[in-house]
């Protein structure tokens, strides 16, 4: 099998080699961080009174104790006990199925890290010894746009279990995008009921659709996407640039060869970036479905963030478009690049540019064209 690691080579000026605190969001020196961390070597966990406290269901504090006490009965525990034949993981049979593996090092969990992780995962972070990682992230405080983080990672891992236990029990395998999709369910419905118990809920239906850009004339919508197979895996880039009747003007897709989600939308939004700055389109609103690559590039320092050359990139070449709008939609309103980066993920292609639309995609822009709208439950705060 051929794997094409996706390594991006910065267009922009090029950042030296630096390094990077691996506690805080921004890879700045925190002294908090420092706080937490002193107390994580320190090994001031042992009162277990922190799982009590982690703001979450009864029952997910019960699995952070058992998760924290390693009683959980991983085939790796079943095998020493003489209950199990096997003591491979049954996900990836490539190694032994520990608490470590299933929780940490397993491709499927990393992934998830990977995309639900307001800050990056860096290695300091995740090689700690295990009930160190749990402990540090139990009690960080943080609250990112996933609300507060002990509180998420709590489901998280709770939900990594449960996945587990879908794919032994019941065979069951969930895509990444689905089982990042359950958790972040999972999170919400606790952080609205959380939210409720001190203020009346108010939840409301919104439609979502595409639409095209408002006059004045002349504005140029742009919808970028990127999509990995497995994640990380095989991932492609697309992106379509439409007028203000929902024309087609030009699209491209790309394969972008093996790496993150998170990754694949920072080089699909580089791509069309660049394609707007080469066509001299100085009137441009883009439109991403990635929430956090929003606010990478809103907030991130790039010198200390493992995707910065992207992000330098995506920067550079914003500063060239004159009248620049970049926003957050939901995925419903962007169907039609999220079929180009699947159309990617697939082929081999470096990249390609069409003045056309491909024909098995004229379904989803006919859809955008006519204003089709997709319903969507939301939380009002
Ligand atoms: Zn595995």
């Amino acid at each position: 099998m051929k794997i094409d690691l996706a390594i991006p080579f910065q267009d922009s000026c090029a950042q030296p080699d630096t390094f990077i605190w691996g506690f805080s969001s921004d890879g700045l020196f925190k002294s908090k961080s420092a706080y937490y961390l002193s107390k994580n070597i320190a090994r001031s966990d042992d009162s277990w009174s922190w799982i009590w406290k982690i703001h979450t269901l009864p029952r997910v504090n019960y699995f952070v104790w058992l998760l924290r006490h390693g009683r959980l009965l991983t085939f790796d525990t079943l095998f020493n006990w003489g209950i199990s034949e096997s003591s491979i993981c049954p996900r990836c049979h490539q190694t032994v199925e520990t608490i470590n593996h299933i929780f940490r090092k397993s491709n499927f969990s990393k992934s998830l890290w990977d995309l639900l992780t307001p800050y990056p995962i860096n290695t300091l972070f995740h090689d700690t010894n295990f009930n160190d990682w749990v402990f540090a992230h139990a009690t960080y405080s943080d609250t990112s746009q996933l609300g507060d983080w002990s509180t998420s990672f709590s489901f998280i891992t709770w939900s990594i279990w449960y996945f587990r236990n879908q794919l032994v029990h019941g065979g069951k395998s969930f895509s990444i995008d689905v089982a990042r999709d359950f958790i972040l369910s999972k999170i919400d419905e606790f952080n609205q009921i959380h939210h409720t118990a001190s203020k009346p809920k108010t939840s409301t239906t919104i439609l979502i659709g595409w639409t095209p850009p408002h006059p004045p004339s002349g504005v140029i919508k742009l919808n970028t996407d990127g999509s990995a197979i497995t994640n990380p895996g095989a991932a492609g880039a697309g992106g379509v640039f439409r007028d203000e009747l929902g024309n087609w003007l030009l699209s491209f897709y790309c394969s972008i060869g093996f790496t993150t989600s998170l990754s694949a939308e920072l080089w699909a939004l580089r791509n069309g970036l660049r394609l707007a700055v080469d066509r001299g389109y100085s009137n441009l609103i883009v439109e991403i479905d990635s929430r956090i690559t929003k606010i990478l590039l809103d907030s991130a320092n790039s010198n200390f963030h493992s995707l910065g050359v992207l992000i330098d990139d995506c920067r550079a070449m914003m500063s060239q478009i004159p009248a620049l709008q970049i926003n957050h939609i939901y995925r419903e309103a962007n169907a039609l690049a999220d079929g180009l980066a699947k159309k990617g993920a697939k082929s081999d292609s470096s990249f390609v540019a069409l003045e056309q639309s491909p024909s098995e995609l004229c379904n989803l822009l006919f859809s955008d064209c006519i204003g089709t709208m997709f319903p969507r439950n939301i939380v009002m705060r």
